[in-house]
């Protein structure tokens, strides 16, 4: 495998040269904000919508991000071209930057911005056709008054319960719940479920994530004929559903086939759900930020 450069400040450095203090806040407090970022076949997929949703991210937590978003474009590129990556999982990642042991950003000199691109670990093959059984944790989502979920920042503990969960379950996903009992999203990913041709998916107000892949979902079965409503739903209707899936960068679109010992439909995946991750890719290929597709190729 060939080297690999990770944007660290201005530089590209290598994979093992690519440091940074243990006096920075993102390490120290989790201070900062993320994306993650996948290219398509040079297509790198809704990249203005995650930086969108990083620079809101960043604002909503006051870290000015030393970059303008079309500068921040421009990098990504770059660091996909310096790693000759056309199919790629991107980190992106914005720390408070380093300062002392206080609390208090004002004692952090500049963030430190960091793009790391490398070749994705899918999900393996068979997972996509059998399914993921999964549970629901007791651990709650963030409440949004408290730290909002829309919120893609650098503490993830909330979602690294749910995966312990998960694991000491014998599952690899779970499903949360915010602290009314409705059903909010996964520890990485957001949860549809589907009766007949209604998809349904918590809304903003649920707590979760504010996904892309969601929202390009969301777009891609309307425009398939499907009815698609973002309503509050409980765990009772997760068990009785036709289909489940789980959407999200890394996953893509996933079918759940048992929760919490209920089998979801048939306990396979269903023709909806592959349906609509035909479609996924698809449209992940065709759209995209083209204009760097040439020079990725
Ligand atoms: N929810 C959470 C908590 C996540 O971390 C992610 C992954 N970014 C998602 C949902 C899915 O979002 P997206 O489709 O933007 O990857």
């Amino acid at each position: 495998m060939s080297e690999q450069w990770i944007y660290l400040n201005g530089d590209f450095v290598r994979k093992h040269e690519a440091k940074i203090s243990v006096y920075d806040h993102g390490f120290l407090y989790g201070d900062g904000v993320f994306e993650g970022i996948r290219v398509y076949e040079g297509n790198v997929f809704r990249l203005q919508e995650h930086l969108d949703r990083l620079y809101n991210s960043a604002k909503s937590i006051m870290l000015s991000i030393p970059h303008s978003k079309e500068e921040m474009k421009q990098l990504v590129v770059k660091t996909l071209q310096k790693n000759q990556l056309s199919n790629a999982y991107i980190r992106l990642v914005i720390s408070r930057g380093v300062g002392n042991l206080g609390l208090d950003p004002a004692s952090c000199a500049a963030p430190q911005v960091i793009i790391i691109a490398e070749e994705l670990a899918l999900f393996p093959k068979e997972l996509y056709e059998s399914g993921l059984e999964i549970v629901t944790v007791a651990t709650r989502r963030n409440r949004p008054d408290v730290l909002s979920p829309k919120v893609k920042s650098l503490n993830y503990l909330n979602n690294i319960l749910v995966k312990i969960e998960a694991s000491l379950a014998g599952v690899s996903e779970a499903l949360m719940l915010n602290d009314q009992g409705y059903v909010a999203e996964g520890s990485a990913d957001n949860v549809f479920i589907v009766k007949g041709t209604e998809l349904i998916t918590p809304p903003g107000y649920v707590g979760a994530l504010e996904g892309i892949t969601r929202n390009a979902i969301i777009e891609f079965a309307k425009d398939l004929g499907y009815t698609v409503k973002e309503e509050p739903f409980t765990r009772h209707d997760v068990y009785v559903a036709d289909e489940v899936f789980l959407t999200g960068t890394a996953a893509e679109v996933i079918a759940v086939v048992k929760v919490d010992g209920r089998v979801i439909g048939e306990g396979k995946p269903g023709e909806e759900t592959k349906k609509l991750l035909e479609a996924f890719r698809e449209r992940v290929v065709i759209e995209g930020e083209k204009v760097y597709s040439e020079t990725l190729r």
